[in-house]
């Protein structure tokens, strides 16, 4: 397969040269080095800056119609090269093949919802107090946004900051992920072959500490936005506090999973069993803590064991693999961190809990059972294919344990009963609640957490709110 060259795009211009610091790209299923990441000088940001500064005086008096009709260029692109794309994903993130090419067919419906939707960005008029006065309340793109997105999607999660700030006006300078990058240089590639004009995307790649503390202190860049880990986005929250920029911080998250005793257990574990070891865990808003109602507990969890079990590990490119390696060496060593803890304080490993092979990044799904929340586990994202399973009593005792921890993004309930799902969804402090399924991630739905979670949302019509000011203007008749 023809794994791009990873290059820089600032401006029109598509730049590489090697440097010491540059560091490889590793197939996760096998070890082999499969391209390498270049580094952005202090010069390369200084370029990015002013292409993106300058493109942006055309590009925000550009019309909704102009942009939505590139963006949509852009979707077309994305789906008629939609085999080629995925199979890059597959290669550095290590998803099997099927789910990259969802990933790549979600991006092209992201596009063209913010294609459609940035048709009706539209201002309001206030009634005045004088006769003479108009009262006019008008949305203007921010400017020059800083994007830095993670490597578990590394397609999508970049696609919906790029299609929001172009698709509002805004330009944007992208830090993509090294351990995945292959996704976000389709991003560009494609733009720019859909007629978007030079300098309203650039692409750089290198160290992030050195990228964002230089281009959040630019007086040209006005926001940054984050999807990443909860420990990262605090420091760059308080990076953009220091320089007074707008922040949109999509943070990690730990779901918890309530299951009461009127679901039906057997389908319930096996609904949460696929969609737990999707991206082999790597999901912020992966079902993680299991919460399940005594009554029905060793039904669901024998059911969760036998479909963990049935789970095909291998290489994503391999036909028929389900579960493809995890996309980095250091995920692993955490997997086995965490289930060393398990075992050692108290926890039962009933499936899983170990390496598979002796090359390439593979961990063999695993389900922990535990009489409390007093394991790592329970505490830390494991963001890996591990299923941490305790049973709870009543409703109030389930919902204080899944609110037990500072994050807030994604929860899940199964239940038949409407009083019991109504009063989980008032009670979760979550910023996303799914009900007997999953349902999140729409690109016409808001996405979003609270708490160390993170602020500001994406997707949905309130995905604009992050890349517009509002400006009012009175003005006399007179
Ligand atoms: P990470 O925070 O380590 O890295 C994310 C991005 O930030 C990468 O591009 C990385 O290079 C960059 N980065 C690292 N240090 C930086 C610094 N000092 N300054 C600027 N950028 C820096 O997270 P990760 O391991 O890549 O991704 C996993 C985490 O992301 C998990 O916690 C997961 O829950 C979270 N996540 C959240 C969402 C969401 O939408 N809420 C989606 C996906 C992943």
């Amino acid at each position: 397969m023809n794994y791009p060259t990873i290059q820089h795009l600032i401006g029109r211009d598509w730049i590489a040269s090697p440097t010491p610091e540059d560091r490889a790209v590793i197939n996760p299923a096998n070890g082999q080095t499969i391209g390498q990441i270049p580094q952005a000088s202090a010069a390369d940001l200084d370029h990015a800056v002013h292409s993106a500064e300058s493109a942006f005086r055309r590009w925000k008096n550009s019309s909704p119609m102009e942009r939505s009709a590139i963006l949509r260029r852009f979707a077309d692109l994305l789906r008629q090269n939609d085999r080629l794309i995925a199979g890059w994903i597959t290669l550095d993130e290590g998803k099997p093949l099927a789910e990259a090419l969802a990933e790549v067919r979600a991006s092209a419906d992201h596009v063209d919802w913010h294609a459609e939707e940035c048709r009706r960005i539209y201002g309001r008029i206030i009634p005045s107090r004088s006769p003479g006065v108009q009262q006019l309340v008008v949305r203007e793109p921010i400017g020059v946004c800083l994007a830095i997105t993670p490597w578990n999607f590394p397609l999508s999660q970049a696609v919906r900051k790029v299609a929001a700030a172009l698709a509002s006006g805004c330009t944007m300078i992208l830090k993509a992920p090294a351990e995945a990058p292959a996704g976000c240089m389709a991003i560009a590639r494609y733009l720019l072959d859909a007629g978007l004009p030079e300098g309203c995307l650039n692409l750089v790649w290198g160290n992030a500490a050195f990228i964002s503390e230089t281009l959040i202190a630019r007086p040209e860049v006005r926001k940054i936005t984050f999807t990443g880990s909860v420990e990262v986005g605090k420091h760059l929250a308080e990076l953009a506090g220091r320089h007074m920029k707008r922040a949109t911080m999509e943070l990690g998250g730990h779901a918890p999973v309530l299951v009461f005793d009127d679901a039906d257990a057997t389908a319930a574990a096996r609904a949460l069993a696929g969609n737990k070891l999707r991206n082999a865990g790597q999901v912020c808003i992966a079902p993680t803590r299991f919460y399940v109602q005594q009554g029905i507990y060793d039904r669901f969890l024998s059911e969760l064991v036998s479909a963990f079990e049935s789970v095909k590990v291998g290489d994503g490119l391999t036909e028929g693999t389900q579960m493809g390696p995890l996309c980095h060496r250091g995920r692993v060593n955490a997997m086995e961190k965490l289930v060393e803890d398990a075992r050692e304080n108290g926890a039962r490993v009933l499936t899983g809990g170990k390496r598979v092979g002796n090359h390439g990044n593979f961990y063999a799904p695993t389900v922990v059972d535990t009489p409390n929340d007093d394991i790592d586990l329970m505490r830390e994202e494991p963001f890996g294919p591990i299923a941490v399973v305790s049973s709870f009593r009543e409703i109030e005792d389930g919902l204080s344990r899944a609110n037990g921890l500072p994050f807030g993004l994604a929860s899940y309930v199964f239940t038949n009963s409407l009083e019991r799902a109504d009063k989980a969804a008032a009670g979760l402090q979550a910023g996303m609640v799914s009900i007997n399924q999953f349902g999140l991630a729409l690109p016409e739905t808001p996405f979003g957490g609270v708490r160390d979670s993170g602020y500001g949302t994406e997707g949905g019509t309130e995905t604009f709110e992050g890349y517009l000011n509002t400006k009012f203007i009175s003005r006399n008749r007179a």
